[in-house]
């Protein structure tokens, strides 16, 4: 397996920012503490408290890539980074709570998003989630042209560029700021754990513990009142 993380280490892959701030609590319940924090020291590998686990620091995007190819054992994906990268060779154990928000479809104000597919007339949507959105759509039997952008969806419809966009909102307030609301809400999105399954089989020892220990740290993390409804 080429650049497979060796024998007796533990890799786990994972992205700045977001996703590296909130898995820290849930690792450090595990029993796993960085030993530098990425930002400060702009190393990609990052050793941790255990001699045998250390993080490679990767982007959003590149973590289920590098957990399918044996290069990380683990990683912590969105589940909008998985719809698009498409899961293969990827067992995905626990959904970890973080990172929460929604994929939907925006428009500008004053588009008349249900008049326009009750015509049947194509919409044009630019988003980073190309392939969940053609299926999104696709299952809806909607005619859209998909233009695939990398970042700053939210200018797209101001400029012309699209009728609409297909993104992730969390509070709502970049859609507003921008003169979008949401038409269709498309999916829940969280981080889930990502795993390669040849490293569950050999390395079973070090990581079937660890999958135990952050399921019981995503279940300690939540709020009595979501327990009880
Ligand atoms: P890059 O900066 O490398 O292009 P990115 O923008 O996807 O990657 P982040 O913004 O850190 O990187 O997002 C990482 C993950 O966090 C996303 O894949 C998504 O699952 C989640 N996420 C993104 N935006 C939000 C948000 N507003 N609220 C909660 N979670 C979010
Ligand atoms: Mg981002």
């Amino acid at each position: 397996m080429a650049g497979a993380s060796s024998a007796d280490t533990i890799t786990i892959a994972l992205s700045k920012g977001r996703i590296f701030d909130e898995t820290l609590p849930l690792l450090a319940a595990a029993g796993i503490v960085p030993s530098e924090d990425p930002e400060a020291s702009r190393k990609l590998i990052i050793g941790t408290n255990r001699a045998d686990a250390r993080i490679i620091i990767v982007r959003a995007s590149d973590v289920p890539t590098y957990v399918q190819y044996g290069a990380a054992d683990l990683g912590v994906a969105g589940k909008d980074v998985l719809l698009e990268h498409g899961g293969d060779g990827l067992y995905q154990p626990l959904d970890l709570e973080i990172a929460r928000c929604r994929m939907v479809a925006a428009a500008r104000r004053g588009f008349d998003w249900s008049g326009t597919v009750q015509r049947g007339a194509r919409i044009r949507i630019a988003t980073k989630y190309v392939k969940t959105a053609r299926e999104h759509f696709a299952a809806k039997g909607m005619h859209v042209d998909l233009i695939k952008l990398y970042g700053s969806m939210e200018l797209a419809p101001l400029a012309g560029l699209a009728d609409a966009i297909v993104d992730l909102v969390s509070s709502g307030n970049t859609l507003k700021a921008n003169d979008l609301v949401v038409v269709e809400d498309i999916a829940p999105i969280s981080a889930r754990l990502i795993v390669n399954p040849a490293s569950l089989k050999l390395k079973r020892d070090a990581v079937q513990p660890l999958l135990d220990a952050l399921a019981a740290a995503v279940t300690a993390r939540r709020v009595p009142t979501e327990v009880a409804s």
